[in-house]
């Protein structure tokens, strides 16, 4: 299916305000705009519309559902996209996700990553992971508590069939920038304390955080990754 011409453009064309509000973002901070990843979080559009950004040059593509992510992947099966979980993943989805994923973000509980490390080398691969931290404490949001995280490590750091590549994280109330602030710092610094204690044993270079609200604040506070949908559809009928 095809997008009328008028949305696809209109995609492209939020597309292109994102990518420069990230550019300045970046650059305010000192950083290089490469240091910054756009994830485009499609799970608001179909697969025409996944198709259009990534016409306009977007490769890195997310979903927070499992089954929404095989079947747009599926739909986009000759494109070049980089498929991102970016929500909790079910232990019996993971045999048929893995094979289609470039990154899981959402890895929010010993359980699954233990089951993510059984079905990896079963599979023959090493996933990149990322461990959710659930950052403000909401009951509401998945993910670890950093103390447990903390206390766990060097469980965590055992799994040998998973390629743990950093942490992500939320902010805890949407549209207070100062709260998002102190959240992603939060999260910056735990990645940091993480990372003493693993020594060389891992490399956790990325921080999955930043949403259409507060990417900005999170490019200022160490994201090298945000992730974005809402932005990315605005004008749409
Ligand atoms: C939906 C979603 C996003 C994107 O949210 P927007 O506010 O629409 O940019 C980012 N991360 C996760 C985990 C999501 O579920």
């Amino acid at each position: 299916m095809e997008l009328p011409p008028s949305a696809a453009a209109r995609i492209a064309e939020n597309l292109a305000s994102v990518q420069d509000c990230i550019a300045v973002a970046a650059a305010r901070s000192g950083r290089p705009v490469s240091a910054v990843t756009l994830v485009a979080v499609t799970k608001y559009a179909g697969s025409d519309a996944a198709q259009a950004l990534v016409r306009a040059g977007c490769h890195d593509l997310a979903e927070s559902r499992p089954q929404e992510l095989w079947h747009k992947a599926a739909a986009l099966a000759d494109q070049p996209v980089r498929w991102h979980l970016v929500g909790h993943l079910q232990r019996n989805k993971l045999k048929r996700t893995l094979p289609l994923i470039w990154l899981i973000h959402s890895c929010d509980s010993l359980r699954l990553l233990a089951a993510i490390d059984a079905e990896a080398q079963q599979l023959g691969r090493r996933p990149a992971v990322l461990l959710e931290v659930n950052i403000s404490g909401d009951p509401a949001k998945h993910g670890f508590a950093p103390h447990e995280l903390t206390a766990a490590w060097d469980v965590v750091l055992g799994h040998q069939h998973v390629e743990l590549r950093g942490l992500m994280g939320m902010a805890g109330v949407e549209g207070d920038l100062e709260l998002a602030r102190r959240d992603f710092t939060a999260l910056r610094l735990l990645r940091d304390k993480l990372q003493t204690a693993a020594g060389h044993r891992v490399r956790l270079d990325e921080l999955s955080m930043g949403m259409s609200g507060d990417y900005e604040v999170a490019i200022a506070e160490g994201a090298t990754i945000v992730r974005i949908g809402s932005a990315l559809f605005e004008g749409l009928a």
